[in-house]
């Protein structure tokens, strides 16, 4: 039996990190965290696209997850990787495989933040290693390289920014878009929620679905909207009505989004696409999971499905946790306004926008696009930051 009562986070990503960050250095003596990631590697899924296409940057988007990278030199706090958990009890969690003697954790409060699932190479396959990871992103960098016609179904964030990053490695091939929505990215009308706990996608802002419209042909990216796909057994695309388009590889890459990577048997009310239902203070609305906070991808906490989303939620459950250690109440969280979607299309062209409190949405100039996030992809800027441990980490440089 441990000395410390365990603050259990599932889910090592942008919403649980940031939440240990904003968590370790309040928390009192008597407790401890313990950061449960059924991976044990670090991910960045922002450069995960680009790692896909571009030799190289397969090794900036992983990083080694182990206490040494997370947490100081002689803290209490571990982080138990790779470990899956596997059910949700009322005061502990079931690992895969036993930690300190035993698959049965114990916790004072545990926070769900297991995120979404999409399939690889945009994120690891279940069971991934570092290694067999970064294998999957050569393989499709070495594919990609290979064809001469490539066709992206679906014009969401993720189609748009693949179409992109393809045509600016390799500018010669034959690049189609084709996509059943009648624009670029959703801008609106927004969808009405079906009940009080659904979440509903924000719009994008018209302006920045135009923008995109007007940059893609330019690239020398054809895009066919209002069209759906056909994907005939042998793997070649072809969009109904332009038979003639046949592509040599098909890269499928829908934004499959909120999707719930840890489904707790018996667990939390589901909403909508069966996110964890949380109240105002970020805690799992359910007559069982009493202790359970839910943050980021996997909640349905309003707003954007980002990592800005994921680590505001993580930082404003962090002091409702102290809170409960402390016997206090907790505070209302409520998202921050600042947010941007920017989006590249490679690393010289980026068409986006942000909004910020008082000053109000506006948009991007492509050269600042390009500083911002263009080049690095925020490797350098949001993610090796998160790691405060006593173990540096670090990624070579983009070549
Ligand atoms: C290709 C792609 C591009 C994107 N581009 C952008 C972008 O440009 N900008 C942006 O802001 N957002 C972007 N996003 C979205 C962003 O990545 C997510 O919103 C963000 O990662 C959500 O963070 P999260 O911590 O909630 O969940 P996740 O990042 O999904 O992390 C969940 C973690 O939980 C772990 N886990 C899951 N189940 C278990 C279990 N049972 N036991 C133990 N561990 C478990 C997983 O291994 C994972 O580490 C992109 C996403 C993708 C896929």
């Amino acid at each position: 039996m441990s000395e410390y009562q365990n603050i259990v986070v599932i889910g090592a990503s942008q919403a649980g990190h940031s939440l240990v960050n904003a968590l370790a250095p309040n928390l009192p003596t008597t407790h401890r965290i313990l950061l449960v990631d059924a991976l044990d590697f670090a991910f960045w899924p922002i450069a995960s696209l680009r790692a896909a296409v571009v030799p190289g940057w397969e090794k900036r988007v992983t990083a080694p997850l182990n206490t040494s990278t997370v947490f100081d030199a002689g803290s209490a706090h571990q982080v138990i990787a790779p470990n899956k958990v596997v059910e949700l009890r009322e005061s502990s969690i079931v690992l895969e495989k036993p930690f300190e003697g035993s698959t049965e954790l114990p916790f004072f409060r545990c926070v769900i933040a297991t995120g979404a699932s999409q399939p690889a190479p945009m994120r690891p396959a279940e069971g991934a290693t570092e290694e067999s990871y970064r294998a999957e992103l050569v393989k499709s960098q070495e594919e990609i390289a290979k064809a001469t016609k490539v066709v992206v179904i679906g014009s969401g964030a993720v189609g748009v920014e693949m179409a992109g990053e393809i045509k600016s490695a390799h500018p010669s091939k034959s690049i189609t878009i084709v996509s059943a929505s009648p624009h670029v990215l959703n801008p609106g009308p927004v969808e009405p929620a079906k009940d009080k706990d659904s979440w509903v996608s924000p719009t994008v802002l018209p302006k920045l679905s135009s923008a995109l419209e007007a940059a893609i042909p330019a690239l020398g990216i054809d895009l066919i909207l209002n069209e759906r796909v056909v994907v005939p057994s042998s793997g070649a695309a072809v969009a109904e009505g332009e038979k003639d388009r046949r592509g040599g590889l098909c890269v499928c890459v829908d934004w499959k989004q909120a999707e719930l990577g840890n489904r707790a048997e018996g667990g939390p009310r589901s909403g909508e696409g069966g996110l964890v239902v949380v109240d105002e203070f970020l805690r799992v609305r359910s007559d069982k999971l009493k202790n359970y906070y839910a943050v980021g991808d996997v909640s349905n906490t309003p707003g954007w499905k980002t990592v800005q989303g994921a680590k505001y939620d993580g930082e404003g459950a962090a002091p409702n946790i102290v809170a409960d250690v402390k016997g206090q109440s907790g505070k209302k969280y409520v998202r921050p306004t600042a947010h941007g979607m920017i989006i590249p299309l490679g690393p010289k062209e980026v068409r986006g926008h942000l909004t910020l409190p008082v000053v109000g949405t506006w948009m991007l100039p492509n050269a600042m696009g390009k500083a911002v996030k263009g080049t690095k992809l925020f490797v350098e800027d949001s993610w090796l930051p998160r790691f405060k441990g006593a173990e540096k980490v670090a990624v070579p440089a983009p070549a």
